[in-house]
């Protein structure tokens, strides 16, 4: 039987229940029947209600009160008021706290049958219109799941074109070097300098393989295998010492400054290391000769803040959209034929957003970039732990 056809009665006065069981059986309505608020919450919560009606005046709680309980058990359930005097406050007391219905003491059986049809009707609309509410969300929810996979589809694909692109140009450049010095038109010194670039693009296409195996690593879901306590500004004064050489060739001025007692962050030294080089290295490389180069670390509003500034080229302002995509290389860095992957800035940022933390880039071209980073500092009990082991 559909249980919405199920009725219980909530009344202390048993002719009212019998009188409404013998009026509404015939018609095919189950219904039964209880004595007091309680015992009608009970058996509402065995199930297979729809409507109730019930009783305002009852020794142990009014009808009216019992409604939001009702409606906590199933808020679909119909509730319907029986009551000896209807006033319009009770009315709207009644309405407030949930209630479908009136029935005024004493009712006939058509009153009874017309209310009680009526709030079936009430309640197969109302479940009606949640049916299709919930299958329109569904059908919404859909939608954009098939648009975000589009989307998703069409990056990998833009994303494996490029990269096709990009690996294949070290290789034919590579391929017309060795070409050329087959041929045997050139000289001894030629020679040399032929083999000197293929060396070049080599190098070029082994930092791309290199890149491109990071960025698959950093794909995986969850920490770094080899995530730990790590002192940022450990990290940096190593990759300072590793740059050092570059840094005098371009005779550029670089300062580190290094606030006392940092926190420890969490994350993989391998990537945070990465980090640092791929952005003090991007700053080297965008310095012209002669300019500055400086790497903080401090403290800032419960956070490590990392910052690397630089008196550069700067990044043009319609460009900067595009900075943390795949392969991106802004005009005035090609410009300069500075070689580059146009992927280490996407390494970056997805390092600082696996840490849990946040980067942004400020910029003007022609007059330097200040990129930022901030990373949660690791709680200090972890740390103390770390430091025993
Ligand atoms: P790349 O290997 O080309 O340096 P990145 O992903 O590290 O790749 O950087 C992407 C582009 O962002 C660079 O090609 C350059 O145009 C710009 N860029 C990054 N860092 C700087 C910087 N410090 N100064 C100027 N331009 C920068």
């Amino acid at each position: 039987m559909d249980p919405h056809l199920n009725i219980l009665v909530i009344d202390d006065e048993t002719n009212i229940c019998e009188g409404i069981k013998r009026a509404l059986r015939p018609q095919g309505f189950s219904v039964e029947a209880a004595g007091s608020g309680q015992e009608g919450l009970q058996k509402l919560r065995e199930g297979g209600f729809g409507l109730v009606l019930l009783d305002v005046m009852m020794p142990d709680i009014s009808g009216i009160d019992l409604i939001p309980a009702i409606h906590q058990i199933d808020p679909d359930i119909i509730c319907i008021i029986i009551t000896g005097y209807a006033t319009v406050e009770l009315a709207i007391r009644a309405i407030k706290q949930g209630a479908y219905n009136f029935l005024t003491k004493p009712f006939s059986v058509d009153e009874l049958t017309l209310a009680v049809n009526q709030g079936i009707e009430h309640q197969r609309l109302s479940l009606e219109s949640k049916r299709l509410q919930a299958a329109e969300a569904e059908a919404r929810h859909l939608i954009d799941e098939k648009t975000r996979l589009e989307e998703l589809d069409k990056a990998k694909k833009l994303f494996f074109r490029l990269m096709t692109h990009e690996l294949q140009a070290p290789l034919s450049a590579i391929q017309s070097y060795l070409q050329l010095m087959l041929e045997e038109y050139l000289t001894p010194e030629q020679h040399k300098e032929f083999l000197q670039k293929c060396i070049v693009r080599l190098d070029e296409e082994r930092k791309l393989i290199g890149d491109l195996m990071e960025l698959g690593r950093l794909q995986a879901i969850g920490p770094a295998p080899d995530t730990a306590p790590v002192q940022l500004d450990e990290i940096l004064h190593k990759v300072v010492g590793d740059l050092e050489s570059q840094v005098v060739q371009k005779n550029l001025k670089l300062t580190v400054e290094i606030q006392e007692q940092l926190p420890a962050v969490n994350g993989s030294p391998k990537l945070f290391k990465s980090l640092w080089e791929n952005l003090l290295g991007n700053a080297i490389k965008y310095t012209l000769p002669g300019g500055e180069v400086t790497a903080s670390l401090q403290v800032e509003k419960d956070q490590v803040v990392g910052q690397v500034r630089d008196t550069g080229i700067g990044i043009p302002a319609e460009e900067q959209g595009r900075l943390f995509s795949e392969f991106f290389r802004a005009k005035n860095a090609k410009a300069l034929s500075l070689r580059g992957t146009g992927l280490g800035l996407v390494i970056v940022k997805r390092i600082i957003d696996g840490a849990g933390g946040n980067l942004r880039v400020e910029s003007e071209e022609g007059k330097g970039s200040t990129f930022t980073f901030n990373l949660p500092p690791l709680a200090k009990p972890e740390l103390q732990g770390a430091d025993e082991k």
